[in-house]
């Protein structure tokens, strides 16, 4: 077996690596970085990414937010509120609090950010970016200071000295056993949502087949490898991230195929029912949550229904096509729901509800229904305005919210709550922060915020030794 040494041993290219990748040598650590996938697929599911949250309202750039006035405090309150209150509030703290200096360390790095939404209905701070771009100007400024990045290189298990330290990665690369000794292993190696197994393991029968929106390459070894050897596990392994994506998405790697505006007109399954609150709150605090909820719908298929009112509202990014109709039926028709009747009726009882008053996109607006059983309680318009337009939809796999412990400073913890000596991990691979639902724009900014908290914990670590 073959061997190398370096200060930091970083697992993962994506943002949590990278980000640790460049705060480590800005402190003068010699990193190297492994990365599972071929350098083609480089960047994790970061390379999909198109927006970093960040509390607009405590920046201080020249440029026009779409979102202005969004606080840390407003931050802090989104992650609590959309979890119900079970993300720890300490990792809360650290990424809230850390968005801003992050984002001005990206921006004096070189990343040039858009200030406005390529899309409508955005209800929170944030700066909009082109993922493969982005990991692209990363990897740059690292190999610009000689960084070494290991492709095709697969972390499968971690060494512990006798004294409990961790000192070594073994990796295969190219099939052949590879240690890269460390004072420090950085693990940054993502969420294990790509695997077919573990979403059967972790989230039931069928959810195999879920169409996967991020990289292959996600599928967990790393953080087993971390559990093997001591490292506690925290956080949701039962729920992820599962976005309202076009039913034409690719199986795996399909990007950013979502059909956004929903929450301005009707989901429908194919029993004609609707079964969520689709104005309930805005889009970037509903379609993570929602896509499961679609999945588990007959043939894990819905339909988003909306008239000549709100189709503009409505971003499609998927590759089919919206399907049309000038009467609900035909409309219905066309989308092979199987019970047509009963789509009629549930549309019908929906509009009997709705007495809107100004309807504004843009906040949550209360235009809620009176008297179904199931609300909506934003954006309640009639639907009655031809042609009526759907969009068949599933739910995608982003990523998982299980994954290591770690404290606010980055250290994994072990089974007993202590730290594991010169273990750090961020960014998908760990849990904690992420329950039941997720605020749109926080995975970045958390993989960012820790992966330098990573490298500034494990940077001591290597001075102190
Ligand atoms: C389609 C899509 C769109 C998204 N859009 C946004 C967005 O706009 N804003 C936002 O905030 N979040 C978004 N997210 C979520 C966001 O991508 C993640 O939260 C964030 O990128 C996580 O960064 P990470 O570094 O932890 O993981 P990743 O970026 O996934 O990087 C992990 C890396 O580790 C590598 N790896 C895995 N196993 C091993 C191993 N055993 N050994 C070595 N390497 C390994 C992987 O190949 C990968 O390169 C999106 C996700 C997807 C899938």
């Amino acid at each position: 077996m073959s061997e190398h040494t370096h200060d930091i041993v970083i697992v993962g290219c994506g943002m949590a690596g990278l980000a640790a990748a460049l705060r480590a040598t800005e402190l003068g650590k010699d990193v190297v970085v492994l990365e599972k996938s071929p350098k083609e697929h480089r960047g994790g599911h970061t390379r999909w990414t198109e927006s970093f949250r960040i509390p607009t309202a405590d920046i201080d750039v020249d440029a026009e937010f779409n979102v202005e006035g969004y606080t840390t405090s407003d931050f802090y309150s989104d992650i609590m509120n959309v979890t119900n209150y079970r993300a720890d509030p300490e990792l809360t703290k650290r990424v809230s609090e850390g968005a801003v200096e992050t984002f001005e360390w990206l921006t004096d790095l070189g990343i040039e950010w858009e200030y406005q939404a390529p899309h409508p209905g955005y209800t929170a701070g944030r700066v909009w970016l082109h993922g493969e771009d982005f990991v692209d100007e990363l990897v740059d400024i690292l190999e610009g200071r000689d960084v070494e990045f290991v492709y095709d290189a697969e972390a499968r298990g971690l060494v512990r000295d006798d004294d409990g330290a961790v000192t070594a990665v073994d990796a295969r690369v190219d099939g052949r056993k590879v240690r890269f000794s460390g004072e420090a292993v950085v693990l940054a190696a993502g969420d294990y949502g790509s695997s077919k197994e573990k979403r059967t393991r972790y989230y039931g029968p069928g959810y195999g087949n879920m169409k996967v929106r991020g990289n292959r390459y996600n599928t967990g070894e790393a953080i087993e490898a971390a559990m093997d050897v001591g490292a506690k596990s925290d956080g949701e392994w039962g729920d992820a991230h599962m976005a309202i994506i076009d039913v034409e998405s690719p199986d795996v790697e399909g990007g950013i195929t979502r059909i956004d505006g929903y929450q301005y007109g009707l989901i429908l399954n194919h029993d004609g029912e609707r079964f969520v609150d689709e104005g309930q709150d805005s889009r970037a605090h509903t379609y993570a949550k929602f896509g499961r909820k679609i999945f588990e719908q007959p043939y894990h298929e819905a339909f988003i229904v909306v008239d000549g009112k709100t189709v503009d509202e409505v971003a499609h990014m998927g590759p089919g096509r919206p399907i049309t109709g000038d009467s609900l039926e035909s409309l219905f028709n066309r989308l092979g729901l199987e019970r047509v009747d009963r789509a009629v009726e549930t549309v019908a009882e929906y509009n009997a509800a709705c007495d809107p008053g100004e309807f504004d996109p843009d906040s949550l607006d209360g235009n809620a229904t009176e008297g179904l059983e199931l609300p909506k309680t934003n954006w309640a318009l009639p639907i009655d305005d031809p042609p009526f337009v759907g969009y068949p939809v599933t739910g995608g796999m982003t990523f998982g919210f299980g994954g290591v412990a770690i404290t606010p400073d980055a250290e994994v913890l072990d089974t007993r709550d202590e730290p594991i000596e010169g273990l750090y991990a961020a960014g998908n691979a760990t849990g904690g922060l992420f329950y039941n639902n997720y605020p749109g724009g926080t995975g970045l900014t958390n993989a960012a915020v820790f992966g330098r908290i990573a490298a500034e914990s494990a940077a001591t670590y290597v001075d102190e030794r």
